[in-house]
């Protein structure tokens, strides 16, 4: 027994030693404390584990909340997008509308100027016209726009090459009833021009016209000689007189060729400086302004009290013998492009005014 204890002592003596050496220090007495301590360990990373997976939750909670959050406010903004167009399309149809309005009022302002400028056209510069030469008498500056000389062959058959001028009698001794009304205004002339050879009874009847309570409108293309005349005899009914000068150029050889018998330009400058010197009534007519007039207007403005008008030439592709380059030319200057370049070269201009002629080409147009 005893040696068997011994042996078994001795035995259990070389198992611990075994075993303390193969797990380290303490195994077999520490072995439950390691336990415990293990399952300590184990539990406290079991409870980190599962904050971490409550943390993990709840930020994915939280992502999840910010998903449904941004979702919404994406719906939101496509909803507000969505009213948004609603409201554009509303607006653009707002404008339709009131292009639409704008629209139709344009075009009964337009049809309502049209027919003003059609009523205006012979009544722009006077309420009536007289004249003291015969009906077929040819106006000697022959110019090559002359309406008048086309008319007259057309109803008197008359030589294109006569320029007998002669003095209808019967006018110039017509008697004039005194105006009561009213003072008219007076073209004169309106179909002829002012000549030396008869400029006496030219004086004679603008006399009588302004005796009579009237007005006078001379428009002429003026030679010295007679306008030096008219400012002499007619000084003292100088409030009653209106002049305008038709200068439709300040270059000469436009001038010869359109108007071959007319006073040159420098002429028509000096009667237009005279009349204004000596304190009449000054005005020019640019009509049919035969180049682009800025140089002529800058030349005439500074001996004008009244207005300077613009007007276009009318019938100039029914013009027989004119020159192509020239017909080209004025075509080209009466375009509707260049047409607006002149209304919007002289619009602020205070002392000019445009013809029907000119109102209509840009009203037509647009
Ligand atoms: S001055 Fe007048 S009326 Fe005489 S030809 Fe010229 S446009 Fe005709």
């Amino acid at each position: 027994m005893n040696n068997r204890n011994q042996i078994n002592l001795e035995l259990q003596g070389e198992f611990l030693e075994f075993l303390e050496n193969y797990h380290g220090n303490g195994y077999g007495f520490d072995n439950e404390k390691e336990n415990e301590n293990k399952q300590i360990k184990k539990n406290s990373n079991e409870k980190e584990k599962k904050i971490k997976q409550i943390r993990k939750k709840k930020r994915q909670n939280k992502l999840k909340e910010e998903e449904r959050g941004k979702e919404k406010e994406n719906e939101k903004e496509k909803e507000k997008e969505k009213e948004k167009e609603k409201e554009n399309e509303q607006e653009q149809e707002k404008e339709q509308e009131q292009e639409n309005v704008n629209e139709n009022k344009r075009k009964k302002l337009k049809q309502e100027l049209k027919i003003k400028i059609k009523k205006a056209h012979n009544k722009q510069w006077s309420d009536r016209i007289y004249n003291i030469l015969t009906a077929d008498s040819n106006c000697k500056n022959d110019c090559k726009y002359c309406y008048m000389k086309a008319m007259k062959n057309r109803f008197f058959k008359t030589d294109l090459e006569d320029f007998t001028m002669k003095v209808n009698e019967k006018k110039v001794k017509k008697g004039w009833r005194k105006n009561k009304l009213k003072p008219k205004l007076f073209m004169f002339p309106s179909s002829h021009d002012i000549f030396d050879q008869f400029v006496g009874d030219y004086i004679k009847v603008s006399k009588k016209i302004m005796l009579a309570g009237n007005e006078v409108l001379i428009v002429t293309k003026p030679s010295l000689v007679c306008i030096k005349k008219i400012i002499k005899q007619l000084s003292y009914f100088k409030k009653k007189i209106l002049f305008r000068f038709t200068i439709t150029s300040d270059d000469q050889d436009i001038l010869d060729y359109w108007e071959p018998n007319a006073p040159g330009f420098e002429e028509r400058l000096n009667c237009l400086k005279l009349c204004y010197e000596n304190g009449f009534n000054t005005s020019v007519s640019i009509e049919p302004y035969l180049k682009f007039p800025n140089t002529l207007i800058k030349k005439i403005t500074p001996y004008i009290n009244d207005y300077i008008w613009i007007g276009s030439m009318s019938g100039l592709n029914s013009m027989k013998d004119i020159k192509i380059d020239e017909k080209k030319r004025l075509n080209n200057l009466y375009r509707f492009e260049n047409t607006l370049k002149l209304v919007n070269e002289f619009k602020n201009n205070k002392k000019i005014l445009f013809k029907t002629s000119v109102m209509s080409k840009i009203i037509n147009n647009i």
